[in-house]
């Protein structure tokens, strides 16, 4: 069975070198489907709490809310770097407080800091659902992640690999120790 949630990004990009509006900075609110394929857990009679598929994905995904992302080649990366360091803004400010961790992977490398996200590839629908399994596939069984943005939208199916272990009390994943985080429960 499968538990799904779903959630929001707003972001601006641009399709680098596309011949078509979307060559043009603009913003979109996204939306995000990711669905956690597992066995009904017998204590909590859930796959997984929706909330904390939610708070795990938003750990790493609010990186992306509010933020600008551009490809790596893209001319306007620096442009807009030397805008943000002449106004002060490029090393944070104290109102930009809704901060994911600073990551670098094949696909992405983030600037929490000034809400900036460079990808190696054009960030489409497409190029986001791959973005997103890469950051979560470690920590959720995800079966299926959907994200549709203006008129695109894209769905991909993945391979979940056995059931995780999780806490009969409140369903979310044990540690490596078989401990849960959430109300100390020990296996
Ligand atoms: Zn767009
Ligand atoms: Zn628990």
């Amino acid at each position: 069975m499968r538990s799904i949630t779903t959630l929001q990004i707003q972001y601006a990009h641009r399709f680098y070198g596309f011949k078509g509006e979307a060559q043009y900075l603009h913003g979109h609110t996204g939306t995000l489907t990711i669905e956690v394929e597992d066995t009904i857990n017998k204590g909590v009679n859930m796959v997984f709490p929706c909330n904390e598929i939610q708070k795990i994905a938003w750990d790493v995904l609010k990186n992306f809310d509010h933020a600008l992302i551009l490809r790596e080649d893209d001319p306007l990366l620096p442009a807009i770097l030397k805008v943000y360091e002449k106004e002060g803004i490029r090393n944070g400010t104290p109102t930009n407080t809704m901060k994911g961790p600073a990551m670098e992977t094949t696909l992405i490398r983030t600037y929490p800091e000034c809400r900036l996200v460079v990808t190696k590839e054009t960030m489409t629908v497409e190029g986001m659902i791959k973005i997103v399994y890469d950051l979560l596939k470690n920590s959720l069984n995800i079966a299926k992640i959907t994200f549709t943005s203006g008129v695109n939208a894209a769905t991909a199916d993945f391979m979940t690999a056995g059931t995780m272990d999780r806490c009969p009390f409140c369903g979310v994943r044990l540690d490596e120790n078989g401990v849960c985080h959430k109300c100390g429960y020990r296996k």
